[in-house]
Formats: structure tokens, C-alpha cells, sequence
């Protein structure tokens, strides 16, 4: 055996389930180390320390320690030499670990914000209904735009912050007359309420509606001028009329509302396709009411689920922002109305905007060639996420594939920068069809086969999932760069509504499976168990926008492609790419093109580089904000829980400097400036003080 005594230590560590790693030797021969694997290991030490937050079973920390103690010489740990063959059909004899099956996984939902964690600054949710988890779509809009929040039943509570939600629509006992009265005094003294419609007559008083038509037949919400003017984030056609879908048959709850004739200061911020009003704005003394007729969880939540009953208006390769739309509404009104609101940045590093490459390697050669695109991509600064279709049964799709030599491949792209996802076993169109499982599939007894493009056999949900996992990683780890798979995509974009809740208790973290035109989103969001229960789960889903294989070639759509990545930049909102690897040539050179044409302060990564800075920023929390107009500084917090790279805080485009800590820095731009904070490791808390004019 070749190895050093601190990697095998480090091997140990770092393995993942009962694989044994080439450390460990057992029956296993091994060969002397060569150049690739030394190079695989540096790189995929980095790469790890960049992108694993340290609550994963490999931490940072453990990773560093390891490179560290090791020594220039010894990260040579010796690769495996497999000894697998095709047979029937099967290629036999990979290494393959035993991934862990969580028993299921109940992270934690929507729940009251304890009165001690409230600040004036943090948008005050009033939730209305008897189940507090009738926040979540509020929660869906305000967590994606990095707002900071507070949930509560108490009405007096509520309006103890600049802005207020109420959702879903009162009732005759959700106010008393001392709430109402403070409401009323707090919408006059400068207060904001947004609400949803309801026949409660105080609130209709306050937000300048006189009543509403319930469920007329609605296609879309158009802005008026009005509403062009009050959400500059809303600029573009697309953005400007929303569809809600439907049909004759099928179409959403929504309320016509009539202004009030004795209202003055009423405007119509946006119609229904009829004419009749869908947002009402009332301004009342110093502040302002905004009454919506639409219902959150029918035009945000119900779309995430992929039930947006035909709203969309295209498939992919477009620009598809209608759940988007919704969030931007309430950043805007945070922006404008919220005197020093501060807000985490939907992009990292102060850039404004993020294409995520990603590729899908669906046959042999394309192994090859993802190491070409791999080094393209290190060339233009940039990464990718490689997601790996690990066949190893031949059928009627193609010839079995995933061999051993697959496992230098992967530690090159590992090395070059890239990161590695799974890509599933058998690549089925049918994937939404399968069972789920059990989580008991293991190689090399699980063996899907694909019948047809209709048929997949001896195929589960689990099985794609875990088996693909187990595959990916010890492969890695025979290469000794020790790896865990966090990231998914299925073949076809195949969505099964058990794929959360599955991917879950896998230790998967990030999905990037839905296209655009599934979801109407190209913000990430948290991907939920199916409709009607709609539980949040820890995973990320980060849809797909725009891909390769669809007419025209992806050459000759650059400008367009590049239009929708400007689309979402103006947003903040990231852009996914797919290229597929089967073909060099004109795929390589529209990769280059697209990268090299991005708009200005758009920066391109990996779904899952991105991935890891999203999941690190939806765990921060922005504590406690102060402002002190004689000394003219603003005071801020951030707690992360995670180790967090590329933090950005959106603030006013008063604050003009950054006072302490050393580190952090502040860039100006059109919209608002970014407060970029340094590395963080987890359970940091950072208390930022910043000077405005
Ligand atoms: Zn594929």
C-alpha cells in the first residue's frame, strides 16, 4: 500500500458510507499514483472548502486540517484500480457506497417570530388564518428577495414595523376597535399595509375599496401607468402583464375590486384582463394601503408546485418571470418606502446578476468532451456543475456507460473547478411515473432498463436518486478526491412530485430539474411536497432557463440568450444555462460567446458554486438594524449559521461608506448600493456599521 499514514487518516475521514477507500485497501489492488490524481486531490480540496457549509459531514475545517497536515507530498494518496466489466448487458464490479437513507426529514415551517427577534426594519407578516402555515406563500416571496421579516397574529405587533403584510384576508374578529384605531394611526404617521382583499369594512375603509365581484373569469393582471411608475423592477412587457392561466373551466379565485367614491387618493396600480381593478393603492396621510385581489399561494406557491394551470408562455429559452413578478411588487415597496431597509442581495459578491452553467453528460463521449468544456470555462474564469448520468445497464436507450474509466474523468473536472452532480441511472422520460421506493436500492441489484421512451422497468424514485449517489462519490474517492453529492437534475427534465421529500433524506441540497415554463420562476425557491400539502423541504430547486437542444442551434441564439440572461439581471434574478457536452465545436463556441457576452456585473459559476451561496444566505439572518441621524450612521447584524462566501447586503443608495468591520466593502450601483461581506465562517455574527449621507 502507498499511502501516508495523515491521508489515510484523511481518507477515512472523508469517505462516505461503507466504501472503502483506496486507503483502506482490503482486496482492492492498487497502482502508483500519477499526475491526474494528484492534481484531482489540490483541486477538490479547494473546491470543497469553497462550497460545503461546515454543518455537512465533511467539513471545511476537516478538509483544511487535512491538506494542511499533509503536506505538499502527501496528498498523493494511491488511486483504485477497478476491475469492472460489461456483462449481460451490466457493467459490474464499480465501487459503490451504502448512502444513508434519513428516516423522513421534517424541516421545520412557517411559525411565529418570537416578539424579542422583531425590528422596526424587518416587514411585519399578520397572518390572518387560523394555521400560521398560511404565511408560506408570503414566506415564498420575502425569503427569495432577502427581506427581513417577522410573523405574527398580533395586529399591534405587526404595525410596529415600517411595512406591513396582512394575508390571508381578515375577518370581522382580526381586529378589534384599539387595533383598528392603531392601524389607522399608523398608516397616516408614514405606516405601509399590503393585504389581501376582504370584507372586513375598516380595512376596506382604509385601503379606498368599496367592495369586489369573487371569481369572475381572470386570464391575467395587467399593470396600469400608475403601476409601471410605483414598480420600476416591473419594466418589461413580460413583467407588466402576468398571466394567471386557465380556462373557461379552470381558473383562479380572484376579487374585482370597486373603489370606494368617497376614497380620495385612489389609484389603480393594476386590472384584471376585464379592466376591473386587481391592486388598489389609497394613500392615507403620510402612509399608504395597497389591497390586492389575487391570492399569493394561487400566483407564487401554486406555481413553484408546477400547477400553473397553462399560465406560462413558453416552455424554456424565454423569459418567464409571472411568479417572479409578485416578489419583485414587495422589494419595490421595501426599496421606496422603508427609510434604511437593508436586504440580502440576490447575487453574490455584489455582482448584479448570475448566469449558473450547468451540463448534462447523457453518453460516453461526453465525458470527454465536459473535460473540454471544463477547461473553456477555467480559461473565462468561470465553472460549471456537471451532472452525471451513471448508466451501467445497457437497454434500448444506449449501451451501458458509467465504466471505471468514468472515475478519472470526473476527478479531472473536479480538479478543473467544475463540481459534479447526478444526473440519475436510467435517464427514463417516465420518471414521474415511477414508485417511489424504499430506499433499500442498491448497485448492482437495482437495474432500471428502459423498454421504450414510454417504458422504464425495475426503476424507483430512491433507486435514481441514491443509486446514481452511490456511484458518483466513491468513484471520486477512488480517484482520492473524496466528494459528496448535493446536487440533482433528471434526465428530461423529469419531475416527480415525491422528488423533494426524497432527495431530502438523500443529503441531496440543490435541484435544478424544473424549466422555467414549469414554474414561471428563475429565482430559486425552497421545492416543496406536492399540492395541497406543500410542505417546505431543505432542498433548493434552481429552474432551468435556457438550454441547447431546442431549434435554432444554440450558436445562432446567442443574442437571445443573452437578452434573458439581462431580463433576470435587472432583477437580480439568476439565469441557468444547459449545454449539453455531446458536441464540441459550435456548443463550445456558444458557451464562450454566451460568457463573454454577459451583460455588465454578471457573473457566471456553478448551479451548485450558487447553490451553496443561496443556501448560506436563506439561513442568515439580519438581526437588528439601528440608524442615527447625528452621527449619520447606520448599524446592522448578520448572524450566519452556515459558512457563507460572497454575502451581499443591499442598502440604500444614501449609504456611502462602511465604517467597520475591515473587510467588508461597499459598491455603488444604479438601484441601491451592495455592502459585499468578507468569507464568513459558520455561526458567524457580524455587527457592520456604515456612514450615509
Ligand atoms: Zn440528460
Amino acid at each position: 500500500m502507498g499511502c501516508r499514514v495523515r491521508r489515510l487518516l484523511a481518507c477515512v475521514a472523508l469517505a462516505l458510507g461503507s466504501f472503502v477507500a483506496a486507503c483502506g485497501g482490503g482486496s482492492t489492488s492498487v497502482v502508483a499514483l500519477d499526475d491526474d490524481a494528484s492534481v484531482a486531490d489540490a483541486g477538490n480540496d479547494a473546491e470543497t472548502d469553497a462550497t460545503v457549509p461546515t454543518d455537512a459531514p465533511q467539513t471545511p475545517d476537516a478538509s483544511d486540517a487535512a491538506a494542511t497536515d499533509a503536506g505538499p507530498d502527501a496528498i498523493a494518496c494511491t488511486p483504485l484500480v477497478v476491475d469492472a466489466a460489461l456483462v449481460d448487458g451490466m457493467i459490474v464490479g464499480l465501487p459503490s457506497s451504502s448512502v444513508v437513507v434519513s428516516p423522513p426529514v421534517v424541516t421545520p415551517q412557517v411559525s411565529v417570530t418570537p416578539p424579542a427577534n422583531h425590528f422596526q426594519k424587518q416587514v411585519g407578516v399578520l397572518n390572518l388564518s387560523p394555521t400560521i402555515a398560511d404565511a408560506q406563500s408570503v414566506v415564498h416571496m420575502l425569503a427569495p428577495m432577502g427581506m427581513p421579516y417577522a410573523i405574527t397574529t398580533s395586529p399591534v405587533l405587526a404595525i410596529q414595523h415600517d411595512m406591513a403584510i396582512f394575508f390571508p384576508e381578515a375577518t370581522a374578529s382580526s381586529f378589534d376597535a384599539t387595533a383598528l384605531q392603531l392601524l389607522t394611526q399608523y398608516v397616516q404617521g408614514g405606516g405601509v399595509v399590503v393585504m389581501k382583499y376582504s370584507e372586513v369594512a375598516a380595512l376596506k375603509t382604509l385601503g379606498g375599496v368599496a367592495s369586489s365581484t369573487f371569481r369572475l373569469e381572470h386570464h391575467g393582471v395587467d399593470l396600469t401607468a400608475a403601476g409601471k411608475a410605483l414598480f420600476p423592477s416591473l419594466d418589461r412587457p413580460e413583467e407588466q402583464h402576468i398571466p394567471l392561466g386557465g380556462d373557461p373551466g379552470v381558473y383562479l379565485n380572484t376579487w374585482a375590486m370597486d373603489l370606494d367614491p368617497a376614497a380620495t387618493a385612489t389609484t389603480v396600480i393594476a386590472t384584471f384582463d376585464d379592466g376591473k381593478a386587481a391592486i388598489v393603492e389609497h394613500k392615507v396621510g403620510a402612509g399608504v394601503v395597497y389591497t390586492f385581489g389575487v391570492d399569493w399561494r394561487d400566483v407564487v406557491l401554486r406555481n413553484q408546485l408546477g400547477h400553473a394551470i397553462d399560465a406560462t408562455r413558453g416552455y424554456i429559452n424565454l423569459f418567464e418571470p409571472a411568479t417572479d413578478a409578485w416578489m419583485l411588487m414587495l422589494r419595490d415597496l421595501y426599496d421606496a418606502r422603508v427609510r434604511f431597509g437593508v436586504r440580502l442581495h440576490t447575487a453574490p459578491a455584489g455582482s448584479r446578476g448570475s448566469l449558473l452553467l450547468s451540463h448534462d453528460l447523457d453518453w460516453g463521449a461526453s465525458y470527454d468532451n465536459a473535460i473540454q468544456f471544463m477547461r473553456d470555462e477555467a480559461a473565462l474564469g468561470v465553472n460549471a456543475t456537471f451532472f452525471v448520468h451513471t448508466k451501467y445497464v445497457t437497454d434500448s436507450q444506449d449501451t451501458a456507460f458509467f465504466g471505471p474509466e468514468r472515475a478519472a474523468q470526473l476527478a479531472t473536472l473536479l480538479a478543473g473547478g467544475g463540481s459534479i452532480g447526478s444526473h440519475t441511472v436510467a435517464h427514463s422520460p417516465v420518471l414521474h411515473t415511477f414508485p417511489v421506493g424504499d430506499g433499500t436500492e442498491a448497485y448492482p441489484a437495482y437495474a432500471p432498463f428502459n423498454v421504450s421512451l414510454a417504458q422504464t422497468t425495475g426503476a424507483t424514485l430512491f433507486g435514481e436518486l441514491r443509486v446514481s449517489k452511490s456511484l458518483i462519490d466513491p468513484a471520486l474517492a477512488g480517484r482520492c478526491a473524496p466528494h459528496e453529492t448535493l446536487t440533482f437534475r433528471a434526465g428530461n427534465l423529469e419531475y416527480h412530485a415525491a422528488s423533494p421529500q426524497t432527495m431530502e433524506r438523500l443529503g441531496y441540497r440543490f435541484d435544478s430539474t424544473r424549466a422555467v415554463g414549469d414554474v414561471l420562476s428563475n429565482f430559486p425557491f425552497r421545492a416543496m411536497t406536492d399540492w395541497p400539502d406543500a410542505l417546505d423541504t431543505s432542498v433548493f430547486e434552481f429552474p432551468v432557463t435556457l438550454e441547447d437542444q431546442l431549434a435554432p442551434r444554440l450558436d445562432q441564439r446567442v443574442a437571445a440568450a443573452l437578452a434573458v440572461v439581462a431580463a433576470n439581471a435587472d432583477n437580480g434574478a439568476p439565469t441557468t444555462l444547459l449545454v449539453h457536452p455531446n458536441v464540441l465545436d459550435y456548443k463550445e463556441n456558444a458557451l464562450k460567446a454566451i460568457v463573454q457576452g454577459l451583460p455588465a456585473g454578471v457573473k457566471a459559476m456553478g448551479v451548485e458554486a450558487f447553490g451553496a451561496f443561496w443556501r448560506a444566505r436563506d439561513a442568515a439572518t439580519l438581526s437588528f438594524i439601528n440608524y442615527d441621524d447625528s452621527t449619520k450612521t447606520l448599524t446592522l447584524t448578520l448572524t450566519t449559521p452556515l459558512a457563507a462566501e460572497g454575502l451581499t447586503i443591499r442598502v440604500s443608495p444614501q449609504v456611502s461608506s462602511v465604517k467597520s468591520p475591515a473587510g467588508v466593502t461597499l459598491v455603488t450601483g444604479t438601484s441601491g448600493n451592495f455592502v459585499v461581506l468578507p468569507p464568513l465562517a459558520a455561526g458567524a455574527t457580524l455587527t457592520i456599521t456604515l456612514g450615509y449621507i
